[in-house]
Formats: structure tokens, C-alpha cells, sequence
């Protein structure tokens, strides 16, 4: 495995594989990477001749400076972790190689479509401009063949589909599903912060949408959305920010049931916020 420091360095072993005509998986990571993330590198080794990871805490996406500095990083660990699983390269960019000065002060124009206007997007205001931003840069940089996300981060997975579309990026997105711990809990670099008492509370996060999805369709969308958030906030340290039974495709509200939807949630447990989904039809 090589590391890489920098875009010009990045752009001299990319042209060389282009030119020998290699398949690129690529993993856009923000590091402290955990079982989730070595699953998508491993599809991505898998399924082309070659995988790049880029760790990058992309400060354009954090809405809250707390959050941005308090952002776990392990650097030396996670290149560890990549070699292990058979990585050929890791990007690690630095922020003044990624950004002019002009562009982490002024929004990136994009049209998201309405996308970024609800749950995510809604209560972290700018983020989806942020993901936008640094994904099509990296893409510029790295000419993937394919790009691994997972459906953890359901919105931000259906706003890079709609971007690779808007930009006409002959890029292939994978989605990939979410990896959790044996308690259920959807693994995030964020669960680092969470002492090992919150790690239990938070696991009722899981447990209580995997119980929703037994009886959904028994009760309207409404109901059963009143019963998951009423059931989490019963919960100590947990609170729940938003939770949304949307289309997957325009990840607007239903207001009956309609095939394709699913139950996105965001909860506070403690001062850490831990996101999560669900299929239901
Ligand atoms: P992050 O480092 O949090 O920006 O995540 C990098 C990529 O890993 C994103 O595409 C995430 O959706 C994905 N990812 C993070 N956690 C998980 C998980 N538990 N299961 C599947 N994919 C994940």
C-alpha cells in the first residue's frame, strides 16, 4: 500500500493507470474508520484492479465547529487497518491541497433538487453543499471507475447518485449496507465518543426501528412515526432530533404507505449525534 500526500502526486499514479487501462474502486472515507468502512473497501478490492481510500475530515461539511474539532482521527491506525485489508493506496490530502481560500468561505453551487431541503439537510444546514463540494473534487482527482457509500448515510448516498447524474460523471455508484455491531448499534466513527454506558442506551436506537418495521404497515406512517420517537425518548441521554418515513427516491414524507420507504432518524445520545435507517416496504 502507498500512501499519498498530495493531489499532483495523486494525479501522476492515477494517469499510469489509466494509461495501463485499470479498473479504480474508490472509498471517500473521513478516517477513524471502523468494520463499516473496511466493508466497502474490501467490495471495492474485490471488484477492480485497484482501491484508493481518501481520509479527509472535510471541514466544508461541519456546520459546528465543536463537531469538526472534535472529529475522532487515528491516522496511523487506520492506514493499519487498510493495509490489512489489502488497500492499494490511501489519499491524504491536506485541507490548503484540497481548497483555494475562496471556496471554504462561499457555497459551492449545486442544484440539489429539493434533496438537500429535509432531515440531514435541515437541521445540519450547508452539509449536503459541503459533501457536493469535496466529492466532485475528489472524483477529479481519483477518475474511479466505481465509488463504495454506504446506506448509512442514506441522504447523502441518494445526493451522490443525483450528482453523478447532474454532472454526468461516468462514475458507477455502489450502495452499500449498513454494518452494525452485534448490539445492533449502526458502527460510526462518532460511537467513539460515546462512553460505554451511552454505547448500551444507544443501541435502542436499532433495537427500537428493527420493532417498528414488525407492525408498520398496521398503523399510518403518522402513528408509527409518533411510536419510534416516543420510544427512544423514553430512553435516558437519548433525544431524538428528527425521524422521517420518506420515498426513497425524492425523500419526501409520506403520508400513506407506498413501496419504497424508508425511516431515517437522527438522536442525540449525550452531546454525540448518531444517525440511522430503516427499510420498511
Ligand atoms: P465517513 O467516514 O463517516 O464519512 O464514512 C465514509 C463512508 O463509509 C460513507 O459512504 C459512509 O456511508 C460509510 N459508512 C460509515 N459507517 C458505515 C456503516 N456502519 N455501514 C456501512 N457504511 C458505512
Amino acid at each position: 500500500m502507498i500512501t499519498i500526500h498530495s493531489t499532483k502526486e495523486l494525479t501522476s499514479v492515477i494517469d499510469k493507470l489509466k494509461s495501463e487501462n485499470k479498473s479504480i474502486g474508490f472509498v471517500p472515507t473521513m478516517g477513524a474508520l471502523h468494520t463499516g468502512h473496511i466493508e466497502l473497501v474490501k467490495q471495492s478490492i474485490n471488484e477492480n484492479d485497484c482501491c484508493v481510500v481518501s481520509i479527509f475530515v472535510n471541514p466544508t461539511q461541519f456546520n459546528n465547529s465543536v463537531d469538526l474539532k472534535k472529529y475522532p482521527r487515528n491516522i496511523d491506525r487506520d492506514k493499519e487497518l487498510l493495509e490489512l485489508a489489502g488497500c492499494d493506496i490511501v489519499f491524504t490530502p491536506t485541507v490548503e491541497d484540497m481548497y483555494e481560500p475562496e471556496d471554504l468561505k462561499q457555497l459551492y453551487d449545486f442544484n440539489f433538487g429539493g434533496l438537500d431541503r429535509v432531515m440531514e439537510g435541515k437541521f445540519r444546514p450547508g452539509h449536503f453543499n459541503g459533501v457536493v463540494q469535496i466529492v466532485d473534487k475528489l472524483f477529479r482527482y481519483v477518475r474511479p471507475t466505481r465509488a463504495y457509500f454506504g446506506e448509512k448515510d442514506f441522504q447523502q448516498l441518494s445526493i451522490i447518485h443525483r450528482m453523478v447524474d447532474v454532472l454526468k460523471f461516468d462514475i458507477e455508484i455502489i450502495d452499500c449496507p449498513i454494518i452494525r455491531e452485534e448490539s445492533g448499534l449502526a458502527m460510526s466513527s462518532r460511537n467513539e465518543r460515546l462512553t460505554p454506558q451511552q454505547r448500551k442506551k444507544a443501541a435502542e436506537i436499532s433495537k427500537v426501528l428493527f420493532e417498528s418495521r414488525n407492525f408498520a404497515t398496521n398503523f399510518s406512517p403518522e402513528k408509527l412515526k409518533a411510536w419510534v420517537i416516543e420510544n427512544i425518548n423514553k430512553v435516558d441521554e437519548l433525544e431524538v432530533e428528527y425521524f422521517e418515513i420518506v420515498h426513497t427516491n425524492t425523500l419526501q414524507s409520506i403520508e400513506n404507505w407506498a413501496s419504497s420507504t424508508v425511516g431515517c432518524i437522527a438522536v442525540f445520545c449525550g452531546q454525540v449525534r448518531l444517525i440511522d435507517n430503516i427499510r420498511y416496504v
